[in-house]
């Protein structure tokens, strides 16, 4: 079945079918690497990575590669900002990038190219269009595209310039204007700023001409599919289009992919609306790298998103509810054979699957023969009407959902962990939330290396070593049952003791305040002052939520309040103590 995929230069869902046998040449536009990344971009790469993996599902293979911009107008201003060279400005955003990327498990392209080590290959690129009468020079010696000499320009965002004014330019990267200009190519050096000595004048490339001149140099003058988010359109793309094409005078993609904006809570994203989240914010939170990658793929990539909370909540659920059956199924004692219901629907489920998923890239509808297959299977089980090839048969499929949406198999902890860490080295561990500053901060493998440790310990028949083991283990919240196949272990929802001393509190029109002083908690390898300042927070937020309302309007002074405050894996529970 071949991918059928709307194509922004035809405007119609076209098939998308590699013309050289051996790969799918793709390019996608990567970040520009001067802050973190926020979901809506991470909405944009891991709807491209849904559609690598389909192609993969689907047996095409692919050569897929994604630039880097680390140099542009943004950065160099940045950069000068803060006294450092462009590279050290951009290096830790560029690795901060790939492990988000990893986090939410978007494989990684065949190739990554950043736009600093490809400045000779841009600056052969504007000679080539000088060559062709395409690109002039102004006096104080930048390179402009002349856009008059590509008269197609705007067919792949069907916008009409004919009105266009002949030699008005525009020399910043990013632009939003309809009435189209010459654009930027090359810009000279600047007194202060990043620049590189070439053929073409002492100076920096404009921000479009690298992704013109890395795809052809990786992928040739023609490729299968050029993607990136819809804002991308005009006029980045439109500007690659024209750079490449006035040199090749051969189509630069045959096939453009845009992915639709995200929107949070029903409007744009923005720092001063308050809505703007990158992927941190949400693991501080306490959320899911998978239910944040479940939400965000969900959704098909032509449709706009409207990313809330409970969508988080529901991907969470589904989720869970993916793994348990995983879970049962894999563990379930089965007689051998097989059921005629089940290997049917196992095929049917997996032909809808495939089918949702090729009819552009449809992950919505992909989603549901995959959840009604799991009801069906969970009610055979339940009447012991599962067998091994049944299992087998269904396993195939769940394997195959996995193949694109990646989230059965449990990667969670490592991706937390990090950003804890990553939290914690940049002094924002303010923002962890409380549960997970309580959390276990044991790996996977020290956990792993742990167990090793007890079952060493059995069979030397120190059994208080063992026990000692799981004890500690138990601190950390793991909890461990032996079978006679092996030891399995889980991580226990969240439970840690809050203690703390009200010295002073009131209300005064609907506001809480109160003073809280001896504030303990309860919490492994944590330092005091990290974990007090946000226990407070969250202490606050919980007597707002628990505190009767009827009484509070006294001030109580000096007399001391306990409470005692457990957190459990949903809300916490408060109980007010007064001691006698
Ligand atoms: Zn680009």
């Amino acid at each position: 079945m071949p991918l059928r995929l709307f194509n922004t230069l035809t405007g119609q869902i076209d098939s998308l079918v590699p013309e050289d046998a051996a790969a799918l040449r793709m390019y996608a536009c990567g970040p520009t690497v001067y802050d973190y990344g926020h979901i809506g971009n991470f909405r944009t790469f891991l709807q491209i990575d849904v559609l690598r993996r389909t192609l993969l599902l689907l047996g095409i293979s692919v050569r897929h590669v994604m630039n880097i911009t680390d140099v542009d107008d943004k950065i160099i201003r940045n950069a000068q900002t803060a006294g450092i060279p462009i590279g050290e400005y951009t290096a830790p955003f560029e690795s901060a990038f790939l492990e988000d990327l990893e986090s939410l498990r978007v494989q990684r392209p065949e190739q990554l190219a950043r736009a600093t080590e490809h400045i000779d290959r841009m600056v052969m690129l504007v000679q080539q269009l000088a060559e062709v009468g395409a690109a002039y020079q102004t006096d104080e010696g930048s390179w402009y595209f002349r856009l008059r000499s590509f008269p197609e320009y705007g067919k792949l965002s069907k916008k009409d310039f004919d009105g266009m004014e002949d030699g008005a330019r525009v020399d910043v990267d990013e632009y939003e204007k309809d009435s189209a200009r010459d654009f930027a190519l090359w810009k000279a050096a600047k007194p202060g700023e990043t620049s590189w000595d070439t053929p073409i004048g002492r100076g920096r490339p404009g921000w479009h001409i690298e992704c013109s001149a890395m795809s052809m140099e990786y992928l040739g003058d023609t490729f299968d599919l050029h993607a990136g988010g819809e804002d991308l359109i005009f006029p980045h793309h439109e500007n690659e289009i024209a750079q490449s094409e006035s040199v090749t005078h051969k189509p630069l993609a045959r096939h453009w992919m845009h992915v639709r904006f995200l929107l949070v809570d029903g409007r744009k994203m923005s720092k001063s609306e308050g809505n703007f989240y990158t992927l941190r914010d949400l693991l501080l939170k306490g959320y899911k790298a998978s239910a944040i990658r479940l939400a965000l793929i969900s959704v098909p990539y032509r449709h706009q998103h409207n990313f809330t909370f409970d969508g988080l909540i529901e991907a969470t659920a589904a989720i869970e509810r993916l793994r348990t059956f995983h879970q049962r199924l894999t563990r379930a004692a089965l007689q051998p054979g097989s059921t005629v219901a089940l290997q049917a629907l196992a095929e049917k489920s997996q032909a809808d699957y495939v089918a949702a998923l090729s009819n552009d890239l449809n992950t919505a509808e992909a989603r549901a023969p995959i959840f009604d297959l799991i009801r069906a299977a969970n009610t055979a089980l339940d009447q012991g009407q599962v067998f091994g090839e049944d299992r087998d048969a269904i396993l195939a499929v769940l394997a195959s959902f996995d193949a694109v949406f990646d989230v059965i198999a449990d990667h969670d902890a490592e991706p937390t962990a990090h950003a804890v860490a990553w939290a914690r080295s940049n002094g924002r561990v303010g923002e962890v939330s409380l549960e997970l500053l309580s959390r276990s901060r044991l790996s996977d493998s020290q956990v792993e290396a742990l167990l090793r440790e007890r079952s060493e310990a059995k069979k030397r028949r120190n059994f208080a070593r063992a026990d000692e083991v799981r004890g500690s283990l138990a601190d950390e919240g793991v909890s461990l049952s032996d079978s006679p196949t092996g030891t399995q272990w889980r991580r226990n929802p969240v439970t840690r003791h809050l203690k703390f001393d009200i010295v002073h509190w009131r209300e005064k029109t609907g506001e809480w305040s109160a003073k809280i002083e001896n504030l303990a908690i309860e919490v492994t390898g944590q330092t005091a002052i990290e974990v007090i300042s946000k226990a407070q927070a969250e202490a606050m937020r919980m007597l707002a939520n628990t505190i009767e309302r009827d009484q509070p309007g006294e001030e109580v002074g000096d007399r001391q309040i306990t409470f005692t405050v457990t957190l459990g894996s949903k809300l916490p529970i408060c109980s007010p103590r007064v001691p006698a």
